[in-house]
């Protein structure tokens, strides 16, 4: 048998390496051409995506992850717009983390990096519709004239999957009014001197009265690399003076400076000391819950399927999607229609808890609980 999947972000490489590992032909088809600079922030996973990692990769891969991971802080935090601690939710390591999964914070950049070894992707290939055939397969037909086959196609292609949109036309990915503009200042001697404590030590949010606020945290390596700080400036779209998809980068980060101006003055200038390379913007979206439909050759993982509200939990449960349907498709007893369709039910069912998790953490920055260390 053979599986095509769409998207190299994060569930498509752990899925191709799984399937790999397992001896099944597959191939990864991604939008961007190799040399494009992916977003490089800094990511928490909690257990699940660490034992989703593990089952997945080959040790040594494995090895590198846990190597290139960050620092571990002692806590989550919310501050106030002066930079006082308001709330605080420690979070010791668990003795038993061995066998049920570790924190992990990590760098995507390097993560990814880490997760196409060894995988020849087809770069340049954004996917534009597929079409089922008389014998159970699917055809997958890419913008560059690429046509592949395959018993099984994976749309592990993010929030705006093409392949949802036209497996479940009615699938609906709503905006939650927010819009957020993200980038990283390199923890120079300057830098660290201005990062709050609370950012060094874990991951903290600075939460305004008005809708606006700010989460922080330092990816500090633990084994070499430039240690940065993750900064997110967070308000419903209209407290941004611009249209901010059109905006360039040099703007948008300094309309995120001004936008926090009136807070501690640490704060605008660490977004003022970012790298402008690093800045992005994107509008925050969550998935709302649908019926399970009726399975066939094409299935998705990860944001692709359910979206959420940045918490410190979507990556994690991506990586759990694709270690399931790894493990649902290698150990299968049944035809391959059962093991996606087992797969599918499960996956509904943990990861629209997680959106709505999601939503109820992430959407005003208040909770405590909103990542972890
Ligand atoms: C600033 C920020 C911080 C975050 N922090 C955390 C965190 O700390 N913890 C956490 O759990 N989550 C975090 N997230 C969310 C997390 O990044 C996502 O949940 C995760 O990346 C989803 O992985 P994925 O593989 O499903 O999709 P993605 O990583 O979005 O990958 C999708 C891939 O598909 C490709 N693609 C799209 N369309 C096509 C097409 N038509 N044809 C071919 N290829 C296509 C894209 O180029 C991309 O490479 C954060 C997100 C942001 C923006």
């Amino acid at each position: 048998m053979n599986v095509v999947i769409v998207g190299a972000g994060l569930a498509g490489p752990l899925l191709a390496q799984g399937l790999r590992g397992a001896g099944i032909d597959v191939e990864l088809y991604e939008r961007e051409a190799a040399d494009q600079p992916s977003q490089g922030y800094r990511i928490h996973f909690g257990p699940e995506g660490d034992l989703a990692l593990r089952e997945c990769l080959p040790p040594d891969l494995y090895d590198q992850v846990l190597a290139t991971a960050g620092k571990r802080g002692s806590g989550v935090r919310v501050l106030d717009p002066q930079l006082r601690v308001v709330q605080e939710m420690l979070v010791p390591p668990s003795a038993t983390e061995e066998e049920t999964g570790r924190h992990l914070t990590l760098d995507r950049l390097t993560l990814r990096q880490i997760l196409l070894t060894g995988i020849d992707v087809h770069h340049g290939a954004s996917f534009q519709r597929y079409e089922l055939l008389d014998d159970g397969r699917v055809r997958v037909f890419f913008a560059n004239g690429a046509v592949a086959d395959a018993d099984l196609l994976v749309a592990a292609d993010g929030t705006h999957s093409r392949i949802r949109a036209q497996l479940l036309p009615d699938a609906e990915v709503v905006e939650t009014g927010l819009s957020e503009v993200f980038g990283k200042t390199p923890l120079t001697g300057q830098a660290r001197a201005l990062t709050p404590a609370a950012a060094l030590d874990g991951f903290c949010t600075v939460v305004g009265a008005d809708g606006r606020f700010m989460p922080l945290a330092a990816h500090q390596y633990t084994s070499g690399g430039e240690d940065y700080l993750m900064w997110v400036v967070v308000a419903p779209p209209a407290m941004f003076p611009v249209d901010l998809p059109a905006a360039d980068k040099a703007v948008l980060q300094e309309v995120a400076a001004e936008l926090v101006a009136d807070w501690h003055p640490d704060l605008s200038a660490l977004v003022r000391l970012g790298d402008p390379n690093s800045v992005h913007t994107t509008t925050v979206r969550t998935a709302k819950p649908l019926p399970h439909w009726e399975t066939g050759p094409v299935t998705l993982v990860g944001d692709a399927i359910h979206t959420m509200v940045p918490a410190g939990i979507g990556a994690a449960v991506a990586l759990r999607d694709a270690a399931l349907l790894c493990r649902r498709v290698t150990e299968r007893t049944g035809s391959l229609l059962d093991a996606v369709r087992a797969y599918e039910t499960e996956m509904l069912d943990y990861g629209f808890a997680a959106v709505e998790l999601s939503q109820r953490r992430g959407s005003s920055g208040k909770a405590p609980g909103s990542a972890t260390p």
